[in-house]
C-alpha cells in the first residue's frame, strides 16, 4: 500500500462500531501520525457535537481534539455562512447541526414564507408540524438542501433508524421537488473543506470508510484514493456486486498499520 501524506477517516463501523474501537485502530492511526501523516475524522452524522466525537476518541484511546473532526453540521454552517451569508435557513434536525449554524451566524427561522433555504437532516423528535413547514416553504420556492444523504443509521444489534435521507424522500415525495444541495459526504463541499483543514490535495490523501455509497464515493468524486473496511455495513459480498471500485478493501483499519 502506498503511503499517503493524510487520512481521512470515517468513523461508526471504521474506528467504532458504537461504544467498542475496532481493534487495532488506535495502533494504526498513532503510527500513522508517528511518520508524520496528517489525519482527520469524517463524520456524516448530524446529530452529536464535534466535541463528544474527540472526547469518544481520546476515551478510546485514540487522542483527538475539535479540530481533528469534521461533521457536516460544521460543514453545513461554513458552507452556508460563506455561500449564503443573508439566507433564513429552515432546519429540519437536532441541536447539534442548529448550535453549529448559529455559531456561525447562519439566521434560522420556523416561518415558511421568510425561508428561503429548506436543510433536511436527521431529527429525532420530527413532527408532522415541522415537515409541513418545511413542505410549505418549498413549495412556494425556497432552496431544498440537505446535512447528509444517508437513509438509514445502523445501531448496534443489527437495528437500523431513519436518517436524514429518508427525510428528504419525504419531502420529495410531497413537494415533487428533488434535492439541490448535499452538503455531507459523498459530495465535494464536505471534501473540499476537509482537505482543506488538513492543507492537503486530493492526490495526497487516502479516504478510509465502511459505506461504499458515502465514503468511497466521495473518494472516487473528490480524487482521492479509497478503503474499504468490512468492520462496519458493508459485506465482502457486497462490496464484490457493487460497481463502485475502492483503491483497497481491508479487513479492518488496523491493516493500515501493518501496510507501514
Ligand atoms: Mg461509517
Amino acid at each position: 500500500m502506498k503511503r499517503y501524506r493524510g487520512y481521512l477517516f470515517d468513523l461508526d463501523g471504521t474506528i467504532y462500531l458504537g461504544e467498542e474501537l475496532i481493534p487495532g485502530a488506535d495502533v494504526a492511526v498513532a503510527s500513522l501520525r508517528e511518520r508524520g501523516a496528517r489525519v482527520l475524522f469524517l463524520s456524516n452524522k448530524p446529530i452529536a457535537r464535534r466535541e463528544s466525537y474527540a472526547e469518544k476518541l481520546t476515551r478510546l484511546g485514540i487522542p483527538a481534539t475539535v479540530d481533528d473532526v469534521v461533521n457536516s453540521p460544521l460543514a453545513s454552517a461554513r458552507y452556508l455562512a460563506a455561500e449564503h451569508p443573508d439566507a433564513q435557513v429552515m432546519v429540519l434536525g437536532e441541536a447539534a447541526l442548529r448550535d453549529e449554524l448559529t455559531d456561525a451566524g447562519v439566521s434560522l427561522t420556523e416561518d415558511p414564507a421568510q425561508t428561503d433555504i429548506v436543510l433536511v437532516s436527521w431529527d429525532r423528535q420530527i413532527t408532522y408540524a415541522q415537515f409541513d413547514a418545511a413542505h410549505q416553504a418549498l413549495v412556494g420556492g425556497a432552496r431544498f438542501f440537505s446535512t447528509n444523504p444517508d437513509t438509514v443509521c445502523p445501531l448496534e444489534g443489527g437495528r437500523t433508524v431513519p436518517d436524514s435521507g429518508a427525510n428528504i424522500a419525504y419531502l420529495e415525495a410531497s413537494t415533487g421537488r428533488e434535492l439541490e444541495v448535499m452538503i455531507g459526504k459523498p459530495s465535494p463541499i464536505i471534501t473540499t473543506m476537509a482537505l482543506a483543514g488538513i492543507g492537503l490535495s486530493a492526490r495526497d490523501c487516502l479516504m478510509v470508510g465502511d459505506r461504499l455509497d458515502t465514503d468511497m464515493a466521495m473518494g472516487e468524486t473528490a480524487g482521492l484514493d479509497t478503503a474499504l473496511v468490512l468492520t462496519g455495513v458493508t459485506s465482502r459480498e457486497q462490496a464484490a456486486k457493487s460497481d463502485r471500485h475502492p483503491t483497497y478493501t481491508l479487513e479492518s483499519v488496523a491493516e493500515l498499520a501493518e501496510a507501514l
